[in-house]
């Protein structure tokens, strides 16, 4: 839970984990790198898919399971890669130790069977949920600080470099993003691809933290920071002009993570529709939401004004 307690504490500023709109945006975007099979009903779901983008950080205030989910601290894993196959995991690690350090590139593996699942059973409303939740997962697992313990710099002098990375740049620069990633691939093995991804965006972790404490030390705090007024509270945020020589310094990380994840999670899509047997996606039934699914999903009436990781 404690990226989730961060949250609380640290925003109230802006709400975090890429942000709500990144991850909306993320998701928005996978859908047109379907092909046309999948696309008209994608389409016709998109604002589904990408309201619930969000959805798994709001279930993190309900369900003490779900943290663990959206990051892994590789740093206290020496040697996770041997054990990326779930069951080895379970008999390497306790549970406790995997719910403290986390599981994102497990948990990504995991909804790509049961979206696998939801396509042969032709099931509609599994199949909007689980694709808006892997869209969740697979943008978590491409934001660097989610994949360390140092996940908001508190072990080097940097607290609040995480919604600085992930919200604040993305709340300012994303529109001048392109967003568009060509067309979804199938993915042989997706387990390897998304343990690939993990460790694939940890390297840039240097960058992100070092970047910063150079910028640090070249601004006073009157001018790293601001103070606005958001939901009718005044909150401290980084400055324009200290977030535009961050986002310069980072030459177009967060872009590139961005666009990764909106690939990554349409390549997801598409394989689980492949490996369903292709199933007419025209010939569906529209969901119907009964209250009580929607309730083990996520308990509307206990949800947060904002926030998430
Ligand atoms: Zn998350």
């Amino acid at each position: 839970m404690k990226k989730s307690l961060w949250c609380i504490v640290l925003l109230s500023i802006i709400s975090l984990g890429w942000g709500f709109l990144a991850h909306m945006e993320i998701n928005r975007y996978a859908v047109y790198t379907l092909p046309a099979e999948m696309q008209g009903f994608y389409k016709k779901y998109i604002d589904f898919i990408s309201e619930n983008a969000v959805t798994p950080d709001r279930r993190k205030y309900v369900f003490d399971d779900e943290a663990p989910r959206h990051f892994i601290d590789l740093d206290k894993y020496p040697t996770v890669i041997k054990y990326k196959h779930w069951p080895k995991a379970l008999e390497h690690y306790t549970l406790d130790t995997l719910t403290k350090y986390g599981i994102v590139p497990w948990h990504v593996q995991k909804v790509k069977y049961l979206l696998t699942k939801a396509f042969v059973e032709k099931n509609t409303n599994k199949i909007l949920r689980l694709s808006a939740d892997m869209g969740h997962y697979i943008a978590d697992a491409h934001v660097p600080l989610h994949t360390s313990s140092n996940y908001n710099g508190q072990k080097t002098g940097q607290e609040g470099i995480h919604s600085f990375w992930e919200t604040r740049l993305t709340e300012l620069y994303s529109k001048t993003y392109r967003l568009n990633v060509g067309k979804a691939n199938y993915i042989p093995d997706t387990q390897d691809a998304i343990w690939k991804a993990v460790f694939k965006t940890n390297k840039s972790l240097d960058s992100v933290l070092r970047f910063e404490r150079q910028l640090n030390k070249k601004y006073t705090t009157e001018k790293k920071y601001v103070t606005e007024r958001r939901n009718g509270k005044k909150v401290q945020v980084y400055s324009e002009e200290y977030s535009k020589a961050y986002h310069k310094a980072l030459n177009g990380m967060v872009e590139r993570q961005m666009r990764a994840a909106i690939k990554m999670t349409g390549d997801f899509w598409y394989t689980c529709w492949v490996d369903a047997g292709q199933p007419n996606l025209s010939k569906l039934k529209e969901p119907v939401w009964e209250k009580e699914e929607w309730e083990k999903v996520i308990p509307v009436k206990k949800l947060p004004v904002d926030g998430g990781d």
